[in-house]
């Protein structure tokens, strides 16, 4: 029944979000032959999931079994009860562990979903007991976007500066084929054909077809939803829950963007999977190491409305066991010629490269730079407790044309455009590149003096980087030393850094169905919280690459079958 102003939808799941973890859910839900409406805020689907690296962190997947990994559920439990210490919540990893192989079997059973381990992709706590050095990380297979038909201009695409020639996607091989291919004839023809494709591609549509990383398995598990006749709403704002009287939530009431108010039934159940709150506009409140120059690489939507909505109405519990309230990684941003800012995240193409440190304003190195981004972080906000303002990543001529430096790209002498914006600065030598910097020269001439001699012995006495698995992967095994080499090149080059996030840890406590808890520890029935809205799963800790997505998708399944399994026969 519907008037002019109001509709009423029926369904038997209603999903909020269209990231990672709604997604599993809504193809789980929807195979399971249930009537499933998806809401999204924005106008493009994916969320952060789509612009993401789409690695997931599982351990005991059959990928891995199959490879013959060296590797248990107990080695996994021990490595995760070393790194999350009190935040290990025996009930919820036992259910991931046991779970996350069989949720991601069963979307690439019902999806083009494809997932590879990686060779070699380190836990991000390599010293630690239990930790192993490959496969618990898995890398998503690429996806023919054209496959979408309408919906390849919904999916949200990725910051154009993560493109080659601002449309064409770009995955960890195509990187590596980038750096070689002056020396390597395969490397030179699989990005001529991958040029070519774009090319193509480019006479149709807005940008690449080939999807690789986040956006491809956003697409892929898309494609299942749309076919297995998911229902898509677009711009939709949620205002309220609806409850029965034994206070199930049964149903959300929402708005469209032309006004419309819907009233839609959830007869088995509402699952949250919004993104988090890092976008919250009192959001500095939940990260006091941090300042207002602080970026977030979450969706534009992801203010933590559902959350708070849920909190409010339903009394439901936010936060709780939680180590760090978001995942970590710094950033760098410039303005382009329109004013626009354009973001990059140091994940990994930089900070553990030979040639390249990092330091504060003072002219002192303060962090291992191979550590990983969550880590990296946590060191700058220890410095900034203690009265840093600015960070800087300086690397030399060499380094730069080998590696770039955020934005900047490894392209020989192409870097004037980024020099102009300011976001790149180049001096001559070190006491120059401080004075343009304003720190302190004679500081910063000491730690470089140092660096350089330890570097050239393969060694770092102050924070001993390259010394794990993970710093040298980091690396670049082509170098003498994988992750140190003297900054002894001109013109010396720096990059401004701050501390960002990739998304929230904070969420809604649930159990390890990831039904949503009340604030007294009852269970909310009908309502779900998956992905960033769900409590970390990890504790706030970042034991590995992909854990946000691998515990994502486990729970965004795990959701949907807890829901599946209790509808009457
Ligand atoms: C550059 C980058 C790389 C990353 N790489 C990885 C990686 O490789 N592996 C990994 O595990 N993690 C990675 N992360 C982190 C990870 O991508 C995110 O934390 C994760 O995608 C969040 O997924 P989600 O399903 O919770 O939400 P999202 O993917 O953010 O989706 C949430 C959706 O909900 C919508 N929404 C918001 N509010 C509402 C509302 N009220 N009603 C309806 N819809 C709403 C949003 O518009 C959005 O579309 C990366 C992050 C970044 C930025």
């Amino acid at each position: 029944m519907s008037t002019d102003r109001s509709a009423t939808l029926d369904s038997d799941v209603v999903i909020l979000g269209s990231g990672g973890a709604a997604l599993a859910a809504a193809v789980t839900a929807a195979q399971a032959r249930l009537k499933v409406i998806v809401l999204e805020r924005a106008t493009v689907l994916g969320g952060t999931s789509a612009i993401s690296g789409g690695a997931l962190w599982i351990p005991g997947t059959r990928q891995a079994v199959a490879g013959g990994f060296k590797d248990s559920s107990e080695q996994a439990r021990t490595y995760l009860r070393q790194v999350l210490g009190e935040s290990y919540r025996d009930d919820i990893i036992e259910a991931f562990l046991r779970r996350g192989p069989e949720a991601l079997a069963f979307l690439e059973d019902h999806t083009e979903l494809k997932y590879s381990v990686r060779n070699l992709s380190p836990d991000y706590h390599p010293e630690l007991p239990g930790a192993t050095d490959c496969g618990r990380a898995l890398e998503v297979g690429e996806f023919d976007g054209a496959k979408l038909g309408a919906y390849f201009e919904r999916l949200r695409p990725p910051p154009r500066c993560m493109m080659g020639f601002g449309g064409m996607m770009v995955n960890r091989l195509d990187i590596y084929h980038f750096l070689n291919m002056r020396r390597s004839l395969k490397s030179f023809i699989h990005l001529a054909r991958l040029t070519a494709r774009f090319a193509i591609d480019r006479l149709k549509y807005s940008r690449g077809t080939r999807l690789v990383i986040g956006n491809a398995m956003i697409a892929a598990l898309l494609k299942a939803a749309i076919d297995k006749g998911v229902d898509f709403r677009f711009g939709v704002e949620t205002t309220s829950f609806l409850t029965d009287p034994a206070g199930s939530v049964v149903g959300v009431m929402a708005r469209e963007a032309n006004g419309l108010i819907l009233h839609i039934q959830a007869h088995s159940g509402v699952v949250l999977g919004t993104g988090g709150l890092s976008r919250h506009a009192d959001v500095l409140k939940e990260r006091p190491g941090t300042r207002s120059d602080h970026i977030s690489m979450a969706a534009p939507h992801a203010d933590g409305a559902m959350i708070s909505l849920a909190n409010r109405q339903l009394n439901a519990q936010v936060g709780g066991h939680l180590q760090e309230n978001f995942y970590w990684a710094p950033m760098s941003e410039m303005k382009d010629a329109h004013g626009a800012k354009v973001v990059f995240p140091h994940i990994v193409t930089d900070r553990a490269k030979p040639g390249i440190i990092a330091v504060t304003e003072g002219g002192e190195r303060f962090v291992n730079e191979a550590n990983s981004y969550h880590r990296f972080v946590q060191a700058m906000m220890a410095e900034q407790r203690r009265g840093v303002a600015r960070f800087y990543l300086i690397a030399d001529r060499r380094a730069l044309n080998a590696y770039g430096l955020g934005l900047v790209r490894a392209r020989p002498g192409l870097h004037r455009h980024f020099l102009e914006t300011g976001y790149l600065i180049e001096s001559g030598s070190i006491p120059a590149l401080a004075t343009r910097l304003n720190i302190d020269s004679s500081a910063l001439q000491r730690t470089i003096q140092e660096f350089n001699e330890d570097a050239t012995a393969g060694i770092d006495r102050r924070f001993h980087r390259g010394i794990s698995s993970y710093n040298r992967a980091m690396g670049d095994a082509n170098a003498k030393h994988s992750t140190l080499a003297p900054l002894d090149n001109p013109p010396f080059y720096a990059v401004r850094i701050v501390t960002g996030d990739l998304g929230s840890a904070k969420g809604l406590m649930t159990d390890a169905e990831a039904r949503v808890l009340r604030t007294d520890g009852s269970i909310i029935r009908g309502l779900y919280a998956v992905g960033t809205d769900m409590n970390s799963v990890m504790g706030g800790t970042y034991p590995g690459p992909g854990i946000v997505l691998g515990t994502g998708l486990t729970f965004g399944y795990v959701a949907a079958r807890s829901i599946i399994e209790r509808i009457a026969p």
